[in-house]
């Protein structure tokens, strides 16, 4: 089923405008909340049910599929469990996501584990619970095979490999360069023979992850490393004369374009790409595994903040707001690789009429490069008004940075409530100041000025 792209971004810009007017009105914005995080519940279910979709349409019938969020992108357990209720599992990086997918209620089955650092305790709780775990490098993969040994596993288990197809425009999110961090390098000297081998030694190595690049990764890129990815699978199998290799983890990545309201590149486009290029991937031979973070959530939060003072400095424009660095941590310190648009919204919430003046967004943090968007054209940003900065809802509200220990902002998911308004739900409390306080070490007043060396006295 191919949807109208641009009805669907007007229908998501007019709920937004909705959810703005609704959050003052209802008091979650004004003057004693100057910050909050918003996320569109029928935004989210759209796109879990694009993704669905778009693999549904290439794959032959009957192949098993999971579509795992990579929770880092989102690391709240409402939207976890929201998503798991869509038909989408989970991909965890760390103890703390892990945790998080399991208190949304992910069985293990719906999981995948793949941090570039695992500790043996990770990876000995990861096979205990079933857990499906992608190995980094040659000495994780020696972990597994104590593990293994030790006890049977459910885990279905795989190793991750770098294709080194090169990187994209963002140095900080291209994954698959020829010397990434990420996996075994695998046009490396000798590595693809050791990692035949290494499948060859393992009858339960049986998966192969690669995740080529997020934002910034063109999708003739993404689509070059599933082709690698598919490739040594392929001879792997030949080579042990037998399918060992039954599921391709292919990653996520797929770029969000920041810069317009409108969703491209679709799930539906990346999927007909990888059919075309790698068609053996989609023939029912493999088992699938994605991992899409950003794009699945980016378009369905929305940051709003009250702008405080509206001052002019030197002939520049300024709206101060309570949106910065703590929410927006990329876009501050590297404004040239993650603008964001920002909207105007008046001290009622309602979108900002009248001609547009050139003015910089400025957040609340003591550092001047604290700036949600500079020199930007917008209706001009008064004292009450809101400012909003879109397509925020993966790696941004929810990945609180603390300078100058501003608090973390309430989260609240939207909805249509039936009778013509906007109904709201609670996703994260806004922290206290006494949460602050206490997370900085408020319990160990003393602990310094009472620390003396043993015997000094
Ligand atoms: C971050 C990450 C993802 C998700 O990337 P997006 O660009 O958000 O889709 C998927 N897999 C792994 C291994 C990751 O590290």
């Amino acid at each position: 089923m191919e949807y109208d792209i641009d009805s669907e971004a007007r229908a998501r810009a007019a709920r937004r405008d909705e959810a703005v007017r609704g959050a003052v009105e209802q008091g979650l914005l004004g003057p004693d909340v100057a910050v909050v995080g918003l996320l569109d519940v029928t935004g989210i279910r759209e796109s879990a049910a694009a993704l669905r979709a778009a693999f549904d349409a290439v794959v032959a019938p009957g192949t098993p599929v999971l579509h795992a969020f990579a929770v880092k992108a989102t690391p709240l357990v409402p939207v976890v469990r929201l998503l798991h209720e869509e038909g989408i599992g989970a991909e965890v990086a760390s103890p703390g996501e892990l945790a998080l997918a399991r208190a949304a209620g992910l069985p293990p089955d719906r999981m995948v584990l793949d941090s570039p650092a695992k500790t043996p305790a990770e990876l000995r709780e990861a096979l205990t619970l079933g857990i499906a775990v992608n190995a980094d490098n040659p000495q994780e993969l020696a972990r597994l095979d104590a593990l293994v040994r030790a006890a049977p596993t459910r885990s279905p288990l795989g190793l991750r490999i770098n294709p080194q197809v090169g990187g994209g425009s963002i140095g900080a999110t291209s994954t698959a360069t020829q010397t990434s961090k990420f996996g075994v390098a695998l046009r490396d000297e000798g590595a693809r023979e050791w990692v035949v081998q290494a499948y060859a030694d393992r009858p339960w190595l049986t998966r192969l992850h690669a995740h080529t690049g997020s934002q910034g990764i063109p999708l003739s890129l993404l689509a070059r490393g599933v082709a690698r990815t598919y490739a040594l699978a392929e001879e792997i199998n030949a080579r042990i004369g037998r399918p060992q290799i039954d599921t391709l983890d292919i990653g996520g990545g797929l770029p969000v374009d920041f810069a317009a309201e409108a969703t491209a590149p679709t799930y539906a486009q990346y999927a007909r790409l990888l059919a075309e290029e790698v068609p053996g991937l989609f023939d029912g031979r493999y088992g699938l595994v994605t991992e899409f973070g950003r794009s699945l959530l980016a378009r369905h939060g929305t940051v709003v903040a009250r702008v405080e003072y509206a001052k002019s400095s030197g002939g520049r424009r300024i709206a101060v707001t309570h949106a910065g660095v703590q929410v927006a941590t990329r876009t501050v310190y590297a404004p040239g690789a993650w603008p964001l648009r920002i909207a105007a919204y008046d001290a009622k919430g309602r979108p900002k009429a009248g001609p547009e003046v050139v003015q910089d967004v400025a957040g609340p943090a003591c550092f001047s490069g604290d700036l949600l968007a500079e020199g930007r054209a917008l209706p001009l940003l008064e004292q009450g008004d809101y400012a909003a900065a879109l397509d925020t809802g993966a790696y941004y509200f929810a990945h609180h940075y603390a300078y100058n220990s501003l608090a973390r902002p309430g989260i609240y998911g939207f909805a249509p409530d039936g009778s013509g308004g906007v109904a709201f739900a609670t996703v994260r409390e806004p922290q206290s100041v006494a949460e602050v306080v206490a997370e900085s070490g408020g319990a160990h007043a003393s602990a310094l000025t009472t620390l003396r060396a043993r015997g000094s006295r």
